[in-house]
C-alpha cells in the first residue's frame, strides 16, 4: 500500500501508485481545465504533487506545453536568477563489484583498466582541478569493499580539503558513492562533505533488479533507503537522480517526486538537488541496448515538469549532455553544471584526455574558461560559491533562504565574489574582459544597499590580491 512516510522503499515507490498515476495522467492528458488548474497551484510556486505533475508531463496541447515551459523558466529566474553554480566530477578508482548492465566499470569487463588513485595521485589530480579554477567536488567510486573501503574515502576527503595550491582550494566535496550504513553515512557528514548524491538509476524494481543481477547493488530496498539512512546519519543535503534511458521516463518522473515526496515527509526537506543523467556511450556500453531512449524535446519537458514540480531543488546537469542541450537545460530550470570534466581516473593530470578508464564519453568537450566564458555570453553568472553549506545553512535552513527570497542579498553577492576570485587567478584574458563587464552589470542587482557596499569593498581587495574567500 503507497504511503509516503513509510520507512519501505516498496511503500514510498509503491508500483500500483505509479501505475495509477500513469494512468491519472493518461486520462487528463487532454482535460483543458485540470492542467490550467495544476499550472495555477504551480503558479504559487508551491510545488506540485507526483499526479499532478505526472499530468503536465502527459499533456499534449502546444499551447499549454508552451505556458509549462514559460512557468518554469519564471521559477528559475526567481529562485535562481542567472547564477549557474560549477563543479567537476574527481573519480577516484573504478573497481567495483557490482554488475550494473549499463555501467563500464561492472565486474566482468575485463578490458577496462582498474584504477584507483594513491593520495600523491589525488594531490595531483587536485591540484590540476584547482588550476581550472575549481572550488566544489563530486567525488566517484565504484563500490568494492576491499579497494575502496569507506576509510580509503575519507582519506581522500581530507586529502582533497589539505591541499591549498597558490590561490586555489576545494571548499565543497559532495560525494556520489554506492548506498551504505547509517555509520558511514555519519563519518562521510563528520569529514566536512557537502551533499550525498545517489542516483536511484531506476525506480522500477523488477527493471532494477534486471539491470543489476549482481552484487550488492542488487537489493533494492537497500538502494531505494539510502537516501533515508543518510539523513539518520545527519547529513541533511541529499541528491537524486535516475539515469534517464534505463525505464520508460513516465515512471521515473513519478517515482522521483514520490521520492522527494517521501523525504519531505519522513525528514522534514526534500532533495538538496535532482541530477538528470541519460545513458550514454561507454566501453563496453551500447546506449542503443537499452530501448527507453528520451529524445530531447522530452528531456526538455521532463526538465521543465521538475523545475515546476519541486521548486527549491537545484537541479544538475553534467557534461554527459552537448552544449546545445545544456544551453536548453539551463534556461529551462538546471541551476549547476560541470565544466572541463575527465570522467576517467587519473584524467586530470594526462595531457590528452584520456579514455582507457573513462565512466562514459563526455559530449560536451570544452574546457572550464571555455564554459564560463559561454555562461557569461549568455548572461549567466558563473558561480563557485560553496558558502551555504559552510555557514550551517543546509537542508530546512537552505530551504528558509530560498522561500524567504534573501537568495539575492546572499547567493548574489556570492556569486559575484567567487566569479571575481576565478577571472583574477585562472580566466583566459578574453573571458576576464567578458566577466569584469557582468560583475560591475549584476553589482546593481543586489537589492540591499549595504550587503551592495560590502560586495564592492571585498571585489576591491579581491582584485588587489590580497584577500580570497569572502561570503555572506
Ligand atoms: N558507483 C556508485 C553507485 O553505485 O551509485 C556511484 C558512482 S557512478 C560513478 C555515477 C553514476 O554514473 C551512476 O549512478 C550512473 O547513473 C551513471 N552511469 C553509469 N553508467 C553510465 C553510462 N553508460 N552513461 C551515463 N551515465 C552512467
Amino acid at each position: 500500500m503507497y504511503n509516503p512516510k513509510s520507512l519501505k522503499a516498496e511503500e514510498f515507490i509503491d508500483h500500483q501508485e505509479i501505475l495509477d498515476t500513469l494512468a491519472f495522467a493518461d486520462e487528463h492528458k487532454n482535460d483543458r481545465e485540470m492542467i490550467e488548474q495544476i499550472l495555477e497551484k504551480a503558479a504559487q510556486y508551491k510545488g506540485l504533487t507526483h499526479r499532478e505533475a505526472s499530468v503536465l508531463l502527459a499533456c499534449e496541447d502546444e499551447e499549454l506545453n508552451q505556458k509549462v515551459c514559460q512557468l518554469a523558466e519564471q521559477i528559475k529566474k526567481d529562485f535562481y536568477g542567472n547564477r549557474i553554480v560549477m563543479f567537476a566530477p574527481l573519480y577516484l578508482s573504478n573497481y567495483c563489484i557490482n554488475g550494473c548492465t549499463y555501467c563500464p566499470y561492472h565486474m566482468k569487463n575485463k578490458h577496462i583498466a582498474r584504477k584507483k588513485l594513491t593520495q600523491d595521485e589525488i594531490r595531483a589530480e587536485v591540484i590540476a582541478l584547482q588550476d581550472m579554477g575549481h572550488k566544489r567536488l563530486a567525488i566517484e567510486a565504484g563500490e568494492d569493499p576491499k579497494n575502496n573501503p569507506i576509510e580509503y574515502i575519507l582519506e581522500s576527503i581530507r586529502t582533497i580539503y589539505s591541499i591549498h595550491h597558490k590561490n586555489g582550494d576545494i571548499r565543497r566535496v559532495n560525494v556520489n558513492i554506492a548506498a551504505t550504513t547509517v555509520e558511514n553515512y555519519r563519518k562521510l557528514k563528520e569529514a566536512g562533505i557537502g551533499t550525498y548524491i545517489l542516483f536511484q538509476e531506476t525506480y522500477h524494481k523488477e527493471s532494477y533488479e534486471a539491470l543489476h543481477p549482481t552484487g550488492p547493488k542488487h537489493d533494492y530496498a537497500y538502494h531505494t533507503e539510502a537516501m533515508d539512512r543518510a539523513m539518520e546519519g545527519g547529513i541533511d543535503d541529499v541528491g537524486l537522480g535516475v539515469l534517464f534511458g534505463l525505464e520508460m521516463y513516465r515512471y521515473e518522473f513519478a517515482g522521483l517526486l514520490m521520492h522527494a515526496e517521501h523525504l519531505e515527509a519522513v525528514q522534514g526537506v526534500g532533495p538538496h538537488t535532482i541530477s538528470v543523467p541519460r545513458i550514454k556511450h561507454a566501453d563496453d556500453i551500447d546506449p542503443n541496448a537499452f530501448d527507453n531512449s528520451v529524445p530531447d524535446d522530452m528531456f526538455a519537458k521532463i526538465i521543465a515538469c521538475i523545475r515546476v514540480a519541486v521548486p527549491y531543488t537545484g537541479m544538475i546537469i553534467s557534461t554527459r549532455e552537448s552544449e546545445k542541450v545544456r544551453a536548453m537545460a539551463l534556461r529551462l530550470g538546471i541551476s549547476q553544471i560541470s565544466g572541463g570534466s575527465r570522467t576517467s581516473v587519473g584524467g586530470y593530470t594526462e595531457e590528452e584526455r584520456p579514455h582507457d578508464t573513462e565512466q562514459f564519453d563526455v559530449s560536451d568537450q570544452r574546457t572550464l574558461d571555455e564554459v564560463v566564458k559561454w555562461l557569461m555570453e549568455d548572461d549567466f553568472i558563473p558561480s563557485f560559491c560553496t558558502a551555504c553549506y559552510r555557514a550551517g545553512r543546509t537542508g530546512d535552513r537552505f530551504m528558509q533562504l530560498c522561500k524567504s527570497r534573501q537568495i539575492l542579498n546572499c547567493c548574489h553577492p556570492n556569486a559575484l565574489m567567487t566569479l571575481q576570485e576565478y577571472l583574477e587567478d585562472y580566466a583566459s584574458p578574453e573571458t576576464k574582459t567578458v566577466g569584469e563587464k557582468l560583475i560591475q552589470a549584476e553589482l546593481n542587482n543586489i537589492p540591499n544597499e549595504k550587503v551592495r557596499t560590502k560586495t564592492i569593498e571585498y571585489l576591491g581587495k579581491i582584485r588587489s590580491g590580497s584577500e580570497r574567500d569572502f561570503r555572506f
